[in-house]
């Protein structure tokens, strides 16, 4: 399924989508990963959000995005682009170092370079006041100890960006440092969690044992605290749902394709309502998740974090449950084929559930919304 016909998109943002739909269609469901991420970052892609001076696009989240979800809607999702491009390298180029931006920027904006993000810890969970990774220092150096869990594509990123915390913020609300730890760094152990996923990209458990590391990992300001973070948060989230709008239409577009062929009485099945409906409101769902996701992207690129916040949010919820139900409907409309691994869609049914559960829960944002958009009042 392409998006609406009539589109409010600009045409430059229409190019971009025919473009990298285009590459991404070229690569399809059986791609190489790494050849399609080495492509993408070759033409720009991967770092159409970042600065021109080093070596980006100029564009932002909006662009990104859209490049996350054509990919996706593809069948060739680049997990990856969530973390590397828009978590990563906004965090450095808005609060690194020239340092950091020298050393990082070109890379993760052609892709030649990939940075994973380290924040989820097996007893924080969706708490992340309660993260206990630790940064003392050591006369010019930082040593970092603690323990992390499910993140993404460690194995194949250059460094990981890791949240920890300083010593003496150890309790109360979270102050978050943030730490560019290069995958080889001594006392930096991972080990691949088994998933039920069949993502080409695996989720890691890391172990930091006094991980030393110098002065210049520290990404910022020691005490910037959250506004550092969401300042990667966001982009997260708006590019979780770029990845659950692109896994959406996929799935959607083999469905329809399936019920215009199908046929089993005298019409197509697609023409029965039972199977036509559902069909047209996963479209919908995709459509109205799109919307808040633009306007989530176009805050964000503004400057307005808070903005950017409430709708980010909104935009991951509804894309998240979009993909979902759309994954649904398009296995149940292709009967036992929709079982089948010929056919691609099975293997969807836990993909789609990422969304629902990362970066931030359905949960967690239907708890923002309660208390920050509805004012009502806390259960914990
Ligand atoms: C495929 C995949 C990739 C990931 N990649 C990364 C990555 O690259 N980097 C990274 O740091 N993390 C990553 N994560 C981790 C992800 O962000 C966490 O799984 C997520 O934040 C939820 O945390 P949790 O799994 O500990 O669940 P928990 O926090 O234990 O939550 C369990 C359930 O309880 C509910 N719940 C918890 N608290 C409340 C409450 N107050 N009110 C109502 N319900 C509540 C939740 O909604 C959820 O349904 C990834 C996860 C997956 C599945």
């Amino acid at each position: 399924m392409s998006p609406a016909t009539s589109t409010t998109e600009s045409q430059e943002h229409r190019d971009l989508r025919a473009a990298v739909s285009a590459l991404a269609h070229r690569h399809g469901p059986g791609y190489d990963r790494a050849a399609l991420w080495a492509e993408a970052g070759k033409l720009g892609y991967l770092g159409v959000n970042l600065p021109e001076e080093y070596g980006g696009g100029g564009g932002g989240i909006s662009e990104l995005s859209l490049v996350l979800e054509e990919s996706g809607a593809a069948g060739c999702p680049l997990l990856m682009m969530i973390v590397s491009p828009a978590i990563c390298a906004t965090v450095i180029a808005r609060f690194g170092t020239d340092e950091q931006k020298r050393t990082w920027l070109p890379g993760l904006a052609d892709g030649s370079l990939t940075m994973a993000f380290g924040i989820t810890e097996p007893d924080a969970g969706s708490n992340s006041h309660r993260i206990t990774t630790t940064a003392r220092r050591d006369g010019g150096d930082w040593v970092l100890t603690g323990r992390k869990v499910f993140v993404s594509g460690v194995d194949i990123a250059d460094a990981t960006l890791i949240v920890g915390r300083t010593e003496d913020a150890r309790t109360g609300r979270l102050k978050p440092c943030l730490f560019i730890v290069e995958r080889d760094a001594e006392g930096f152990g991972r080990t691949a969690i088994d998933m039920e996923l069949q993502a080409q990209e695996k989720q890691f458990e890391l172990v930091l044992d006094d991980v030393r590391l110098p002065a210049g990992a520290l990404v910022g300001e020691e005490d910037a605290g959250l506004l550092q973070l969401f300042a990667g948060l966001n982009p997260e989230r708006i590019m979780t749902a770029a990845f659950a709008i692109g896994m959406g239409r996929h799935a959607l577009s083999r469905a329809v394709a399936y019920a215009k062929e199908r046929r089993v009485w005298k019409d197509p099945i697609g023409a029965h309502q039972a199977i036509a409906h559902p069909l047209a409101q996963a479209h919908i769902e995709l459509e109205l998740a799109r919307l808040m996701m633009q306007k989530a992207a176009a805050l964000y690129d503004a400057g307005d974090d808070a903005g950017a916040g409430e709708a980010a949010n909104m935009a991951k919820y509804a894309a998240g449950e979009a993909c979902v139900r759309a994954v649904d409907q398009a296995v149940h409309t292709l009967g036992g084929n929709g079982l089948t691994r010929e056919y691609g869609l099975a293997k969807l049914i836990a993909a789609s559930r990422v969304a629902r559960i990362a970066p931030v829960s359905r949960e967690m944002i239907l708890n923002y919304v309660s208390h920050q958009s509805l004012g009502l009042p806390k259960s914990y």
